[in-house]
């Protein structure tokens, strides 16, 4: 394989949402929107199944096909994005719960599947998805005699534990659900770490599941290492990569490995990242190329068979950092070439 290799751990995964679920009294669901955080929801899904978990979130409801698939129809799937005009049929077919986020969607709904499960989601500030305060005044009632499986809202800044949003937005939820007999969920990862008061009956996290910030403890769940395809020697003032963009300022070598910006190893990380070898830093030099690195490797004692970018050393956060973004990110763009090794339940 001239690919490089994902190394995914589902135990780790497992291991993460339970020390998530330890943290509360409450139900625990899991967020596997997006693939599974570029992981592999089905097999996500499957072993956090296994471990327990019985409600899962995706964020548009064709997300959900194949944690049904996979599943059966036991699990609850939820989605974020709620009953868009086009999603009826899907919602129907995969016995999906949307959360809906307007009047507009709680009518639609109503409408054209009455008696489907549904959930409500509210706007405490964030702005982005939900019902705010004067919509759902208007519509509560109605809403609450159909029995809605879930009220939820979602934090906008929970990674800041002193924020002063979350307080605000914590009120806000409490301002518009106290009292209500459904079930309210606020937390996701954030929401967890900042204490019992934002748990309700179900939390939902994502990230920490998959081993990133701002769940610090979590245990790693991923390594990505590259082969090495060619070695070359290059001499003092010699130059490397498009653009010329690196310049050798002693006789170096450097290491040719298989993957680039088409893997999600950022173009901003060009003469920013660095790999491991072992425990020898060895930096990137040069442009990150659509398939390709250029790795500085002049300081190791023998020429490297594979170079790590995740792995002990370096983790999600760490790479995040060096491109200037999150973890969330880094681990969404991973890419498609990948030989992916999953392992664990
Ligand atoms: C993505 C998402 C989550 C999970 O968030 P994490 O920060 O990954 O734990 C929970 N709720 C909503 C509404 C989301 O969009």
């Amino acid at each position: 394989m001239s690919t490089g290799r994902l190394i995914i751990d589902l135990d780790a995964v497992v291991a993460n949402w339970r020390a998530l679920d330890a943290m509360t009294n409450c139900k625990t669901a899991a967020v596997v929107k997006a693939d599974g955080y570029g992981l592999g929801s089905a097999n996500v899904a499957k072993a956090l199944f296994k471990a327990g978990v019985r409600q899962f979130f995706v964020a548009v409801a064709e997300e959900a096909a194949p944690i049904r698939e996979e599943l059966g129809p036991k699990p609850e799937i939820c989605v974020f994005s709620g009953h868009m005009a086009g999603d009826t049929d899907v919602i129907r077919e995969l016995g999906l719960t949307p959360m809906l986020n307007s009047v507009e969607q709680l009518t639609h709904h109503l409408e054209t599947l009455p008696e489907h499960p549904f959930g409500i989601q509210l706007d405490t500030g964030m702005n982005r998805l939900g019902m705010e305060m004067q919509e759902w005044a208007a519509v509560a009632e109605l809403a609450l005699s159909q029995k809605p499986r879930l009220v939820m809202s979602h934090l906008a800044c929970a990674d800041e534990p002193d924020h002063p949003m979350n307080p605000y937005q914590l009120a806000q939820f409490k301002k518009m659900t106290d009292g209500i007999q459904a079930p309210r969920s606020l937390a996701a990862t954030g929401g967890i770490l900042l204490g019992p008061e934002y748990h309700f009956d179900l939390t939902r996290p994502g990230i920490g599941m998959y081993g990133g910030l701002p769940f610090a403890q979590a245990t790693p769940v991923i390594e990505l290492e590259f082969p090495v395809i060619q070695i070359r020697d290059v001499a003092e003032g010699e130059v490397v990569g498009y653009g010329n963009a690196w310049q050798a300022a002693r006789p170096s070598r450097i290491a040719t490995v298989s993957a680039g910006y088409a893997d999600g190893i950022m173009r901003i990380l060009s003469d920013k990242a660095t790999l491991y070898h072992g425990d020898t830093p060895c930096p990137l030099v040069g442009r990150v190329s659509m398939d390709l690195l250029t790795i500085d490797v002049t300081d190791l004692p023998e020429p490297p068979k594979k170079l790590t970018l995740i792995g002990p050393q370096q983790n999600v956060d760490d790479l995040a950092r060096a491109a200037n973004t999150i973890g969330y990110e880094v681990l969404t763009q991973l890419g498609a070439r990948y030989n992916r090794k999953t392992f664990g339940k």
